[in-house]
């Protein structure tokens, strides 16, 4: 271990790890980041998974919310090489009869593709596009008293409400499959409340700036930020699991970019035994089964439209995919899950030997599941690209205890670091006052476990520095970006 001269201690290297560090150090504090695995970037990275030349991200792949994140757009990312490359169209939805429903800059264009719904979607969407400068801050934080109270009352009771209740405002399976294959994203039954926060959040991302994905591979990110930390002056250690703070070298706060499983065996006996009991009722929630393959040819969508799309939702319709989702949920294994799908090298010719291509997708499965998905999934692909089996090259799978193993944080294949549902979403990890202190002076969360949430922001580490900053050293964070 280095000269114990720091500031801070950031442990874990995701996307909440390195906004956290990269916060500590504009504040002129000297801070190490200290990361586990040899790679940088937890759920950022990218690797020749399947054959030689075919490069995967491991984890995470689209990235609305990193474009979209207010403390990632005052960083000068560009400097150190990250290119985010947008796809025409941001999502397709296939369905059985051969059409496509499309998400793309165009609110328009995007409603002719739900034929009678076009009008209620419309209505639906544009006010919130319209508003979303003003809350986007405050969507993408902890619960705050907002800028704009008034459009973040109408973003809420509308977010607030179940995915399959919102979607009553359609009377086509187009729309309403489009809105569930979004709301899905949030990893829950779409019975649930609050299930439509994530789906109305990611199609007005979509209509504003689409979905990029990095260019090179979600790697391209990571190594922009460590890029940027160390060029203010930060230090990274790799290799060196954390399983107790006795590890670590002193410094005044530590924060950690793990969750609360973790936090219990690296901090447990410094931690009260309420906040102790607090953190062993937090849930985690479904896994996720992760299939990338190498692919001759790019996929053979029926519905054209997909072939533009970065991202593909593979469930067809609102009752299929909410049966999956609550499925899922109860310990079954759908035999039509919902798949996620994206196909990175159609856009970014640097996935794949010149002519081939790359894709990548996931199903949600029970947490802990060990059940191979690989055959459904590719059959959820076969129904929507008759063909897509001949084309393949290569392929690599993560099962749940693949997927935690890989990554701590990912506790029985839950990647969104705990459940979001609306008892987790603004209370996560526990009922307190700040949810990035821990019962420890000194001692952070700044993972996914806290707000807001699972996805490559940055903002849980954001948060969570600042609570340290003003906590431990009474010094301001660094501004964020506020939408024009
Ligand atoms: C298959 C998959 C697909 C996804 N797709 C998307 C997507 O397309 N778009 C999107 O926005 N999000 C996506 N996500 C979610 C996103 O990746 C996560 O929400 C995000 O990475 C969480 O960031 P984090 O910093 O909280 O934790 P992580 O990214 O999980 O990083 C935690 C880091 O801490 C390290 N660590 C943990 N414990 C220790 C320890 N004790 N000692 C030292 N180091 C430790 C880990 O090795 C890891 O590097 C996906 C995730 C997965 C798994």
């Amino acid at each position: 271990m280095s000269n114990p001269t720091y500031d801070a201690v950031v442990v874990g290297s995701g996307p909440n790890g390195l906004a956290a560090a990269i916060a500590l150090q504009q504040a002129g504090l000297a801070v190490l980041l200290l990361e586990g695995k040899t790679e940088l970037g937890g759920g950022l990275r990218t690797a020749e998974l399947t054959l030689p030349g075919f490069r995967h991200d491991i984890c995470s792949a689209i990235h609305p919310l990193a474009v979209a994140s207010p403390f990632f757009q005052t960083l000068p990312l560009a400097q150190y090489g990250l290119n985010y490359i947008t796809p025409p169209v941001a999502a397709a939805h296939p369905f059985d009869d051969g059409t496509a429903a499309t998400v793309t800059a165009s609110l328009a264009d995007s409603a002719q593709t739900l034929g009678a719904d076009a009008d209620a979607y419309q209505r639906l969407l544009a006010p919130l596009i319209a508003s979303w400068p003003g809350i986007a801050n405050d969507v993408l934080a902890p619960l705050q008293f907002p800028k704009h109270p008034l459009d973040m009352a109408r973003f809420g009771s509308l977010a607030l409400l179940p995915a399959t209740v919102l979607a009553r405002r359609f009377g086509d399976e187009k729309a309403k499959g489009l809105l569930a294959g979004m709301a899905a994203h949030t990893i829950q039954p779409l019975s649930n409340l609050a299930t439509s926060a994530a789906g109305l959040v990611l199609l007005v991302a979509a209509h504003r700036r689409g979905w990029p994905l990095a260019q090179g591979g979600s790697q391209s990110l990571a190594d922009a930020l460590v890029a940027h930390f160390r060029a203010l002056g930060g230090h990274v250690e790799t290799g060196t699991y954390v399983r107790s703070l006795t590890q670590l070298p002193s410094a005044r706060a530590v924060l950690l970019d793990v969750t609360p499983a973790q936090l219990l065996q690296i901090a447990g006996h410094k931690l009260s035994s309420l906040y102790r009991w607090q953190l062993r009722r937090y849930r985690y929630g479904m896994g996720v089964y992760k299939v990338d393959w190498a692919l001759a040819e790019p996929i053979p969508f029926t519905a054209a439209a997909c072939r533009q799309a970065g991202t593909v939702h593979l469930g067809g319709t609102l009752a299929e995919i909410a049966a999956g989702e609550r499925g899922a949920a109860r310990g079954q294994h759908p035999a039509r899950p919902f798949v996620l799908l994206a196909q990175q090298s159609q856009f970014d010719p640097t996935r794949a030997p010149a002519g081939q291509h790359t894709a990548w997708a996931y199903c949600h499965v029970p947490n802990g599941s060990r059940v191979d998905m690989t055959d459904t999934i590719e059959r959820q692909v076969e129904r929507f690209a008759p063909g897509f089996r001949e084309r393949i090259l290569g392929c690599h799978t993560f099962d749940t205890a693949q997927m935690e193993d890989y990554n701590p944080n990912y506790v029985g294949g839950d990647i969104n670091g705990g459940v979001l549902d609306i008892r987790q979403l603004f209370t996560r990890p526990v009922l307190r006052a700040s949810p990035y202190r821990t019962s420890q002076r000194g001692l952070y969360l700044c993972s996914s476990a806290t707000p807001p949430g699972g996805g490559v922001h940055g903002m849980c580490g954001y948060y969570a520095a600042r609570r340290a900053l003003r906590d431990v050293f009474r010094l301001p964070a660094p501004p964020l970006h506020q939408e024009p």
